[in-house]
């Protein structure tokens, strides 16, 4: 038994799931004449009380469209220096919308008002125009961390007093929502934009969808054509992607304190010198001087134990929805003999 801990991107869908899929209806997308498609555009934006949803293959797309819709040329982005959009997206900032960013040092993923404000350019020649703050929630490198939504509701304020558009990496804001009992609707009337992954927690085999309001769909869509992202019959997807909000969110609870668990043995290890606390489904630590990350990594995979190093000193396991109570009980005693 392999125990897969790389990333929650690596789930299959399950029987039912793949049931949904062979029995969806669909159209071509780029007519949107996708029924399904429509559904799920549909459901996720009325779940966060947002005018408009798109469909996309990936969150590096949703995320990506984003930025180009809220940029010009030669502007600056607002992001924490270990967010997806600036670290894991190819330069795309810079290859796709041409524009600069602006990185902040968080705590563990997430910044704050007073430093947003601080870095907003002047009103001058020399400056670049700041025009977009970008927020990760859960935040991937912080280790699954959430936002205080107070926090947020700051940081909107100052987008406000600066013309600043926000948008939000939600890659895993489900894990965040159900971590902090957090209702969806307080997110859509706050950002801009929102952009949500199927492909992660929710467990389906592809598909993020960005939401916003009526025209800045409109001009996400057209985004997404140049991009080369509208697809045809992906209705197919689709079906997986309403499956899996019908029937995968709440469960996330389980993946959180399966994660907790496996924190807490870690913690008690020669091997771990911290461990980043677990909020959510993501386990960080930083190992002691004596062993490497690499060195972690390969000892658990001798023990059929899949991980990843993130960092020369840090280790990271993904707790998801193919991880069973049994497995998790398996790492437990792997890692305590470790
Ligand atoms: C996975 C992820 C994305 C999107 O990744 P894709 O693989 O392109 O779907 C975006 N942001 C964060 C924080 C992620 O973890």
């Amino acid at each position: 038994m392999i125990i897969d801990f790389r990333s929650d991107t690596v789930t299959k869908p399950t029987p039912a799931m793949l049931q949904a899929m062979m029995g969806a209806t669909v159209g071509d997308d780029v007519f949107s004449e996708d029924p399904s498609i429509n559904e799920l555009e549909r459901m996720s934006a009325d779940m966060f009380g947002m005018e408009s949803g798109l469909f996309c293959p990936s969150g590096t797309m949703t995320n990506q469209i984003a930025i180009k819709c809220h940029t010009q040329p030669g502007d600056e982005v607002i992001c924490d220096e270990s967010s997806h959009v600036y670290q894991y997206e190819g330069g795309g900032i810079a290859f796709n919308s041409s524009a600069s960013v602006k990185l902040l040092y968080g705590d563990r993923g997430r910044i704050n008002a007073t430093q947003v404000k601080a870095a907003i350019n002047a009103d001058d020649n020399h400056k670049a125009n700041t025009s977009l703050v970008c927020l990760e929630n859960t935040s991937n490198r912080g280790g699954g961390s959430c936002y205080d939504f107070n926090e947020i509701k700051k940081i909107k304020e100052v987008c406000i007093e600066n013309h600043l558009a926000l948008h939000l990496d939600g890659a895993r804001l489900w894990n965040a929502m159900i971590a902090k009992n957090e209702p969806a609707k307080q997110y859509g009337e706050t950002f801009d934009s929102i952009s949500i992954c199927l492909s992660k927690g929710l467990g389906c085999p592809v598909g993020s969808v960005l939401i916003g309001k009526k025209n800045f769909i409109k001009k996400a869509r057209r985004i997404r054509k140049v991009f080369g992202g509208g697809m045809r019959q992906a209705g197919f997807l689709a079906a997986a992607g309403i499956y899996a909000l019908k029937n995968n969110i709440e469960r996330l609870k389980q993946d959180h304190d399966n994660a907790k668990r496996i924190g807490e043995v870690i913690a008690k290890t020669s091997m771990a010198k911290s461990v980043f606390p677990v909020e959510t489904n993501i386990i960080i630590f930083e190992t002691v001087a004596s062993v490497t990350a690499a060195e972690i990594v390969e000892k658990l995979k001798q023990k059929n134990i899949l991980c990843y190093a993130i960092a020369p000193d840090r280790v990271r396991l993904v707790v998801h929805l193919d991880i069973t109570e049994e497995m998790v009980n398996k790492t437990i005693e792997i890692i305590k003999a470790l």
